[in-house]
This record gives C-alpha cells, structure tokens and sequence, in this order.
C-alpha cells in the first residue's frame, strides 16, 4: 500500500500489518521473535512472521496482483533472501527488496502518479501492464523456484481428504442395506486449500468389491474395517483385494476394474483404502465394500463433529 510517514515521506506498506518498508532491503520484523535472537530469525516455523510473496508460476498470482492493483494497493515483484520458508503457493522470507512496481493501464485511481516516485525512492523499475494477459506475460518471464524444485521440497502437492457421509439406505438383492463411509475430495497445496473433485483414474477411482466367496463372510473380519488398507492384486483377468500383509482375500474388484489393473501395470498405486460399506439393515452384515485406489501417496480423514483431520497411518486400528 502507497503510505505517508508524519515526516511527509511516500513509502510502500504491508496490507495488512502496518509495517513500512525501508527503502533498500526490508528485514521481516516479528512481535514474537525479536531480531537478534538466534535460531528465531524470521520467518520461524510456528509463527506467521516473514515477508510474503507468491511464486510468479503460482495460479493465484495474477488473481492477486489484479485484485491488489484493483483496490488502490501496489502490486509488484520482490526479490527475497535469507531465511525462506516456501510453500507451493509461495514463501515468507527474512530479508527482500522491490525490483518491479506495476502500473496497470486497464485501472484508473490516484495509485499510478505515485509509482514513479516510490520506484526511485526503493530503486525499482516501473513496469507497465494491460490487465491480467499483461501481467500473466510478464510473470512468465521471471526467475522463481522452479516448480520442479518445490516439489523435490514439499512433496506431491495433492492430498487425498476422506469426508464423512450421512449414512444412506438403499435395496441391493432384495435386502435393504445401509451405506456409510467417507467421500474422497482432492486437496491441491500447489492452489491455495483449494478442494476439488478427483479427476479419476489420475488421482483416485473407487473400485466396488464383492466378496471372495458368499458363505464365508471374510469383510466381516476387523481386518476390513473402514479406513484400512487393502492390497491390490492382479489375478488372471481379475484383480483381487487382500488385507494390507497378504493373508486375507477380501474379495474381487467389480467395477472400475479395467482402471484398477492398469495402476497395477504402471506402479503407480499409492494408496488403497475402504472408504465405504453397505451393511445388511436386518443382519448387519456387511455386503459390499468400496475401495479407492488411488496414486496421491498421502491420505487424509477428516473425524468427528469438528472435522480434525488426521493423516491415514495403516497401522491404526479401522473404524
Ligand atoms: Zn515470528
């Protein structure tokens, strides 16, 4: 934001704290954490503290900087060092310096006679722009942390969140059964907490399962419970679901097979998971399971009134 100290003077200011920034280098300040203290540089891990920037690749960049230059404030390219602490939409730094104001030519408003002065007073470069294709242009062509490095960083952007569903009663074979379990919704880190459906087979497909034989009732066993893991196994033309060690076949993949045996082939099955059951309404016997098999290696559950959310450690016991 353009700023006035008392003594007269333009600056540029944090939006949302009132932190100037120094002409030259800015150095993150922190209420917590005072300068000086050792190993409590900012940005500190537990504490909001640290100059934030998005990456210029990061989809949200341009919605933001739009949004910036829309509401009066000034948008621009920081260059950063020091301490970084990154994400996949962008990092909070120790020390950075503004090389780029914007001037949007699409936007009107008293920001723009101010720019040239606060590009001198910080030592940065004016550069002018045509609305969100301009700005988009000119983000493409600048150095920020590879995506391919933030990955080898932070891991595989997506996670796998499982949200519980209000049970749902239904007729399958002449019985009425009763389906509960959890809906699968993908989390993408690379687009800030955005949730999206799964784009099957690339993130997760659900695979319905039958048991392995009628009379023996082995998805009745503790070892099938909700939120387990399965093992997928091809067997002649059909895959079979196993317990997590190999010791039990739970059953034969009905649907969705065809997707199924092919993460097999290609390796790149992460995760198998009982999301869902239907049990009998009268027996309470379970019937049928679903299974999501999916190659986003981390898989969350969201538990109880509150929506906690835990990471699926195959070791717990199944709920
Ligand atoms: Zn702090």
């Amino acid at each position: 934001m353009v700023h006035m100290t008392d003594a007269g003077e333009l600056r540029l200011r944090a939006p949302t704290l009132c932190d100037v920034w120094t002409p030259g280098v800015m150095r993150a300040g922190c209420r917590k954490h005072p300068v000086g203290a050792p190993n409590l540089q900012p940005p500190v891990a537990d504490c909001g503290c640290g100059l934030y920037a998005v990456h210029p690749h990061a989809p949200q960049a341009v919605r933001r900087l739009v949004r910036g230059l829309r509401h009066g404030m000034v948008a621009g390219v920081v260059e950063a060092w020091g301490r970084i602490e990154v994400s996949f939409a962008g990092l909070r730094a120790q020390y950075a310096r503004p090389v780029v104001l914007f001037s949007d030519r699409s936007v009107c408003g008293s920001v723009p006679i101010y720019l040239g002065e606060l590009a001198s007073i910080y030592g940065a470069e004016v550069v002018e722009v045509d609305g969100p294709e301009g700005l988009t242009a000119h983000l493409r062509g600048l150095n920020g942390i590879p995506e391919g490095t933030l990955r080898e960083l932070l891991g595989d952007p997506r996670q796998i969140a499982l949200v519980p569903t209000r049970p749902r009663r239904r007729w399958a074979r002449c019985e009425q059964v009763v389906e509960s379990g959890f809906r699968a919704e993908l989390l993408r880190h690379d687009v800030v907490n955005e949730r999206v459906p799964l784009r099957p087979p690339r993130d997760g497909v659900e695979l319905a399962v039958e048991p392995a034989d009628g009379t023996e009732p082995v998805l009745q066993t503790r070892a099938f419970g909700l939120l387990r893991e399965v093992t997928l196994a091809a067997e002649g033309d059909r895959v079979a679901v196993w317990d997590r060690r190999g010791r039990v076949r739970g059953g034969y993949v009905t649907a969705n097979q065809r997707a199924a045996r092919a993460m097999l082939r290609t390796g790149t099955l992460a995760r198998a998971v009982i999301v869902r059951q239907s049990r009998s309404r009268g027996s309470g016997e379970r019937r049928a399971i679903t299974v999501l098999a999916t190659e986003v290696p981390e898989v969350l559950a969201e538990i109880g009134p509150s929506r906690l959310r835990v990471t699926l450690d195959p070791d717990d016991p199944p709920i």
